[in-house]
């Protein structure tokens, strides 16, 4: 099961401190692009752009690598301007040790942020790379989550109530803004899906009554 834990789990890749991350003695970062940089198939964006750039700012070196094609890769990584690996076949190894290799760093100085447990995680924990689980970014059409998401939020479940204690030395890379927006408490119908469906019967009966 630990297999299927990330080393921590975040809001975003905009949540992370990379300076932190170079402070810890990081060197490298892997990334995901699908549904960790943009919703699934959508090409790079300014913000993206940018944040690779602050990323070589503070020093780390970064490689995409993604089980999308070389053609759609090339064309996100057209502004980027980094390594990249398609077709990696994750959570198979070999392609999460040539990123390392390509690197040019040991596995205990690289970084993996994607978005899903069963090739980013698990591929980053059978080679023994810290990695950060994000949440995963869908276009605003996309309202049913598949079933694999509904296994990941069960895992994700287990990991919560077993890992809450737990403090990992990736605990302290968290942005200051999105540590407060973690404590900030949440609205009644975000706790779970039965509350929401509640919320909205509730919004229906008023709406009704309103216009009686
Ligand atoms: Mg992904």
């Amino acid at each position: 099961m630990n297999l299927l834990f990330p080393s921590v789990y975040l809001d975003s890749v905009y949540a992370i401190d990379y300076e932190k991350v170079k402070e810890l003695g990081y060197k490298a970062i892997i990334f995901d692009i699908d549904s960790t940089l943009v919703p699934h198939g959508d090409d790079t964006t300014d913000q993206v752009d940018e944040l690779f750039a602050h990323i070589h700012d503070v020093g780390l070196k970064t490689l995409l690598l993604s089980n999308n094609s070389d053609e759609r890769i090339a064309l996100f990584n057209r502004n980027i301007q980094t390594l990249y690996i398609p077709m990696a076949n994750k959570p198979h190894k070999p392609n999460f040790l040539k990123a390392i290799d390509m690197l040019g760093v040991n596995r205990s100085e690289v970084l993996l942020v994607g978005d899903q447990i069963f090739t980013d995680v698990l591929g980053a924990n059978l080679c023994g790379i810290d990695n950060v689980l994000v949440k995963f970014l869908k276009h605003k059409e996309d309202i049913n989550i598949g079933k694999k998401r509904q296994v990941e939020k069960l895992i994700l479940q287990v990991y919560t109530l077993l890992y809450k204690k737990r403090k990992h030395r990736l605990s302290d890379i968290v942005v200051g803004d999105y540590r407060k927006m973690d404590k900030k408490k949440k609205l009644f119908c975000e706790i779970h899906p039965a509350f929401y469906a509640i919320s909205v019967r509730k919004g229906i009966l008023k709406r009704h009554v309103d216009n009686l």
